[in-house]
């Protein structure tokens, strides 16, 4: 099953105990628009390169389409349009002002040049210029992209409709970007992780954490846990694996990883394999990498108690079955890793508005966004005795069908 068949899995579900008609369900899962582009680029070394990049529009029924841009040779159309639906709720559930989109480019960044990346990305812009803006659709940064990348769409952009920075979000602190956007995915998955383990009566200076991956979320999730006094045991990259039993020291580890771009060779854990990260002794699990990567096949090895969902669609219905069987409480990605776009929209109204809020307003703006949307799917998941999964679909799509009834089919 792939992640838009997981996507609609669990939007067939939420749909059904609504009570939706098929038609209804039909209209919100339907794309407004989808955009599939050819990219050329001459190579530094002259040669011809040619990439394809996309941009799905899902809906527009609460406000301007909002979602991440994703740079990986996997980005093909039906995981950017999943991804993309999960925009849609996700934003709904956390009750900011926007739709979901959701665009990348299939292409291995890693294989580029800086100036083949930036020609790359600007290209990209000439391309889907007049169907992004800060009243339409507002990229941002997702796997592979990063604040330099939407630095050269705001400049691309201008080109064509002048100055408007708030056509893109994510951007360097320097160049029209918002305090604390970097940290923010990182810091709501800590700050749902905490309201769960509140719920559960499990202080979190207590808990054991694994995580994987260790990008911009899963290192910024790391340092917030490591300053809450959780005790991050394992961690993992693209290259490998480390296991400490007493607790990775993560200021270190993000200094070793500044500098050898990789978790491999820190002298402060012990090497473990990858696959072993998922099933290994710990309270919380926290996937922040690829999706997919919780099947049938280690669900049931899964010894964590708590799963919370830093990267988009890491678990396959069939593991989420198992998980609500096993009682094994999972925070979904549409809550958990919501604190990217909120304080991308934090960055929006400061770009509308000319005016810069300061670090400490964006963290407490972002805790208050998370801890409120945590605590009302909670509320949904008790009263109506769902997961917290089938919980924050409920609201999302709720918030979406009354939105798109009340503006008029
Ligand atoms: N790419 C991030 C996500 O999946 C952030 C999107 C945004 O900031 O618009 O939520």
């Amino acid at each position: 099953m792939n992640s838009y068949e997981t996507t609609v899995r669990y939007f067939d579900h939420a749909a059904g105990l609504m009570g939706l008609s098929k038609n209804m369900q039909r209209l919100l899962l339907t794309p407004e628009r989808e955009v599939k582009v050819q990219i050329a680029l001459e190579r530094d070394n002259g040669e011809i390169a040619t990439f394809i990049g996309y941009r799905m529009q899902h809906d527009s029924a609460r406000g301007p389409m909002k979602g991440g841009l994703r740079f990986h040779p996997e980005v093909d159309a039906q995981e950017v349009l999943a991804l993309a639906t999960l925009m849609t709720w996700k934003t709904a559930i956390v009750n900011i002002p926007y739709g979901g989109a959701k665009g990348g480019i299939s292409v291995d960044v890693k294989a580029l040049s800086q100036g083949e990346l930036e020609r790359v990305t600007r290209k990209f812009v000439d391309e889907i210029h007049d169907i992004f803006g800060p009243d339409k659709d507002i990229p941002a940064p997702d796997m592979g992209t990063d604040a330099q990348v939407m630095a050269w769409i705001m400049n691309q952009y201008q080109k064509f409709h002048g100055f408007n920075p708030a056509c893109v979000t994510g951007k360097p602190v320097e160049l029209h970007g918002a305090e604390g956007r970097e940290e923010a995915t990182g810091r709501g998955v800590v700050t749902v992780t905490e309201a769960l383990l509140k719920r559960a009566n499990h202080p979190i200076s207590d808990v054991r954490v694994a995580i994987q991956g260790f990008g911009n979320v899963g290192s910024f999730a790391a340092r917030f846990l490591h300053e809450k006094g959780a005790k991050v045991v394992a961690v993992s990259d693209a290259f490998g694996a480390l296991w400490n039993n007493e607790g990775i020291d993560i200021p270190e580890l993000v200094r070793h990883v500044a500098q050898h771009k990789q978790v491999v060779g820190f002298n402060g854990a012990d090497k473990m394999p990858s696959d072993e990260l998922l099933v290994s002794d710990v309270d919380v699990l926290i996937p922040a990498a690829i999706g997919g990567v919780l099947t049938r096949d280690n669900a049931r090895e899964v010894r964590a108690k708590f799963v919370v969902e830093a990267a988009n669609n890491p678990t396959r219905p069939d593991a989420d079955k198992i998980f609500d069987q096993r009682e094994i409480l999972v925070v979904p990605d549409v809550l958990a890793n919501a604190g990217g776009v909120t304080v991308s929209y934090f960055e929006w109204v400061q770009n509308r508005q000319h005016f810069k809020w300061e670090l400490s307003r964006v963290r407490k703006e972002l805790d208050r966004i998370m801890i409120d949307s945590f605590d009302k799917v909670w509320t949904i998941a008790t009263e109506r005795k769902v997961s917290l999964r089938t919980a924050a679909y409920l609201l999302g799509i709720g918030r979406v069908g009354r939105a798109t009834v009340l503006g008029g089919i």
